[in-house]
């Protein structure tokens, strides 16, 4: 067996002594100290990979703070929309829908609901799952609602393009010349029936006239009866103004016009009389619409003011009995 020599200084003796080693000492003192260096330099390594990132984590890191800052500006964008969407869809229900009379777009079209498949099957098991699916959730609802809220300006749009048309079909004048407003006999609502001696519903207004006063189209549209008879309405005329509305008035000594000629608001279209089942010369007014009689007292708009349309309903309400 070799042995290696050492030289090595004894301070205590002050002599340089040599030392031998076999060669399996030799060995084992490189090992353990490969090992040292091993075991130090991959410690070194975690330590300072744990203490401090690496170039690639740390834009990594940066890239993940870009993306949550974008996710909060997104849902406080989102909000924004939403809020200037309620506020439209307000608008929209309160003012330009009721300009035009008709109802609020439907609840139901405005928010269906998501309903089916699972959209954010897609989006599970990440860190930032709940957020994307928060905002995906909200993006198609806004989706929604702008689809839902464009469709009901097209039907606005609709409504405006036939608005002037309409305003002149709706039945909104007094159908006699009542300028005092004394001619009102009798409005809607229950009346004793001069003729048959009971309370019945009275589905028109009554306006007590001479006979041969004029009776005026309420509103532009075309004569679709011109009927006499000895009972009910007597010699009577029908209109039909489009939009849904109708009128009828009775009781008529003469017509004017003839069945399928239009007429525009204000025109005459007969006189007074006390034909069919009256007891005095006067005008049975009828208006309805969509097929249901209605209160006529609601569509004089267009020649009283609020304060004559008050004294209408109080000598409307007054009369007791009516003319039928
Ligand atoms: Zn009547």
């Amino acid at each position: 067996m070799s042995r290696f020599k050492k030289s090595k200084f004894n301070p205590e003796t002050l002599q340089i002594e040599v030392i031998s080693y076999s060669v399996k000492d030799y060995v084992w003192w490189s090992l353990r100290n490969i090992g040292w260096i091993v075991l130090v330099g991959t410690s070194s390594i975690l330590l300072f990979d744990f203490a401090f990132d690496s170039p690639k984590d740390r834009v990594q890191s940066r890239e993940i703070a870009f993306l949550e800052s974008q996710i909060s500006r997104l849902e406080n964008d989102i909000d924004e929309m939403v809020s200037v969407l309620d506020n439209i869809e307000v608008r929209d229900d309160a003012i330009y829908r009721t300009i035009f009379g008709t109802d609020p777009y439907p609840e139901y079209r405005r928010n269906p609901g998501i309903g089916g498949a699972d959209r954010n099957r897609a989006l599970r098991g990440y860190d930032h799952t709940d957020d994307i699916s928060d905002l995906t959730v909200r993006v198609a609802e806004v989706q929604r609602r702008l689809v839902a809220q464009s469709r009901s300006f097209d039907e606005v749009i609709e409504l405006a393009n036939t608005h002037e048309e309409r305003l002149n079909s709706i039945p909104a004048i007094q159908p006699v010349r009542n300028y005092d407003l004394k001619r009102v006999a009798s409005g809607w609502g229950n009346r004793f029936h001069p003729i048959y001696k009971v309370m019945k519903f009275h589905y028109g207004m009554d306006f007590s006239a001479p006979t041969g006063t004029e009776i005026f189209a309420t509103g532009d549209g075309v004569v679709v009866k011109v009927r006499r008879s000895y009972t009910g309405y007597g010699r009577h005329i029908v209109i039909q103004h489009g939009f849904g509305y109708e009128t009828l008035y009775a009781h008529m000594s003469k017509t004017l016009v003839v069945k399928g000629q239009k007429v525009i608001r204000g025109e005459t279209i007969g006189l007074v009389g006390n034909t069919g089942t009256s007891v005095a010369p006067h005008l049975h007014y009828e208006v309805s619409k969509d097929g249901k009689k209605v209160n006529p007292a609601h569509y004089y708009f267009n020649d009283l003011t609020p304060a004559q349309y008050e004294i209408l309903l109080q000598n409307a309400e007054v009369a007791h009995q009516s003319f039928d």
